[in-house]
């Protein structure tokens, strides 16, 4: 029984529909771990075992019934805290959320339900997705299963520790600077970020609207593949959804797991030379690189020059729309409310319920962005950051009519120890130096694990063009059948 806690998602799927084992078994095994090990990794803010059972259930039900199940049909999967479940606790990580019921399912979710999957959970996470460690959740931080005194990543730290601890197989993410792919790099485990608009944002709690992008993470790249195949798509809810079909991901991840990359360009950004990145992650990443030469891939040195701007373009884009998305949460509408006596004005009881229920870093770009698309301000910031993005975006342009794919290290360090990185917010940002390029662009990347330095897990990012999302799927396949998957120290 508790190997199906072992079982990639396509196994455990394949399991529970030739009735090997029963969707029920399945959640059981999974609720049993969650229960064994959370106390120490506090990957999930929310078990929802009464819904995951029920869930799992109806998988059965159906079964029985000689229903044809889908291809993740009863298996279970965790869930950002970020995404709303209908009258299951919704906090994105604040404080300011706390008690909240969403009335309505977010379409990730809707998908997830439609498909048959088993939703175990909501997991933590940095406050509304701002972080690269989950230390600013206002609920206590998640920890690494491969050292529990570091860092799972962020702001998706609870998806992807829940993955590397097998409490489930599968989680959902978003990804708006690097919150998908990081936690995948720092924890072992894959995590894709799809093309914006690619996946809907209906019901995900905003955070930078021109850049989240919610994602499938997973411990394989072909359960990734099925994850994101399920979750994507056209939303007709969501005015920035692409009205398209979602590429072939699965077709093509099972083709890169054939380990044959002939053809195929990969284009090593000249900017991520290495410079401020750890010497053992640039040594594992060089590995990767030659093992994917091995497989007949072709590598070309291309230039990227503005992609050194990007991280300060983010830091003005992304608070400045966080400025404008956090303005919803006057504790009037949803979860806290301070200082309501019936005496203070509700300007006073606003700003006691925000004082009372943001966080210092979600206060912090909430100032920082407000500053920046302030009148006089305006143009010397947001719009400036704004050309900074259009630039970028004809580096990738430009670098696509060369190669098939880019790639870099998908972080500059290893999972840091708690508290090394906590007092200069810089540092922090850091940690998303190679991903949040390819979010200021709009494609889609993914993370793969491609090796140790000093005993802990580093990912290999392959970014792909707007809508081939197929590609980085292909080549993160063929580099997971040279390497392997990463399997954490006992837990
Ligand atoms: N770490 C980045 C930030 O703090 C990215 C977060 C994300 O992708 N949600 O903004």
């Amino acid at each position: 029984m508790t190997d199906l806690i072992r079982l990639s998602a396509a196994d455990l799927a394949g399991a529970i529909a030739r009735g090997e084992a029963s969707a029920v078994e399945a959640t059981r095994a999974h609720l049993d771990r969650i229960a064994e090990v959370d106390g120490q990794v506090a990957a999930f803010l929310h078990v929802d075992e009464a819904g995951a059972l029920a869930a799992a259930e109806r998988v059965d039900r159906a079964r029985a019934a000689g229903e044809e199940l889908g291809p993740l049909a009863g298996v279970p999967v965790a869930v950002k805290d970020v995404l709303t479940t209908r009258g299951v606790p919704t906090t994105a990580g604040s404080k300011i959320l706390e008690g909240w019921r969403p009335p309505y399912d977010s379409t990730i979710v809707q998908r997830l339900r439609a498909a048959g999957t088993v939703i175990v959970g909501k997991t933590n996470m940095d406050e509304f997705a701002m972080g690269s460690s989950t230390e600013y959740s206002a609920y206590g931080p998640t920890r690494n299963p491969w050292d529990l005194g570091r860092i799972p990543g962020g702001s998706g730290g609870g998806s992807a520790a829940a993955l590397a601890a097998y409490e489930a197989p599968l989680a959902i993410g978003s990804d708006t600077g690097g919150s998908i792919r990081q936690p995948g790099a720092v924890t072992g485990t894959v995590g894709a970020k799809p093309t914006y608009g690619g996946t809907s944002r209906y019901g995900l709690i905003a955070f930078s609207s021109s850049l989240d992008t919610p994602g499938p993470c997973a411990r394989t790249v072909v359960d990734a593949a099925l994850l994101h195949a399920v979750i994507g798509g056209h939303d007709r809810r969501d005015s920035t959804s692409i009205p398209q079909p979602v590429p072939e991901v699965v077709a093509a991840a099972r083709r890169g797991a054939t380990g044959d990359l002939s053809g195929v360009r990969l284009g090593l950004v000249s900017q991520f030379s290495g410079e401020g990145a750890e010497p053992g992650v640039m040594a594992a990443f060089g590995e990767a690189l030659e093992r994917l030469t091995k497989l007949g891939a072709e590598v070309v040195e291309v230039s990227c020059p503005h992609f050194e701007y990007a991280l300060p373009a983010y830091y003005l884009i992304a608070p400045s729309e966080c400025s404008s998305n956090l303005a919803r949460f006057d504790g009037v509408r949803y979860g806290l409310r301070v200082g309501d006596d019936g005496q203070r004005s509700l300007e006073e009881v606003m700003s006691l319920t925000r004082e009372a229920g943001f966080g210092p870093e979600v206060k912090r770009r909430i100032i920082i962005g407000t500053y920046a698309l302030s009148s006089g301000y305006y143009d010397a910031y947001y719009g400036q950051a704004q050309k900074v993005r259009t630039l970028i975006t004809r580096d990738f342009t430009a670098a696509f009519e060369r190669v098939d794919v880019l790639v870099s290290p998908t972080t500059p360090f290893v999972a840091f120890p708690f508290g090394s990185r906590t007092s200069d917010p810089y540092q922090m940002y850091l940690a998303d130096l190679f991903t949040i390029p390819t979010n200021l662009y709009g494609g889609p990347a993914i993370s793969v694990p491609c090796g140790l330095s000093d005993g802990l897990p580093v990912g290999f990012q392959i970014m792909a063009p707007t809508m081939a999302d197929d590609r980085m799927y292909r080549v993160a396949a063929a580099l997971e059948s040279a390497v392997g998957t990463l399997t954490p120290p006992a837990l």
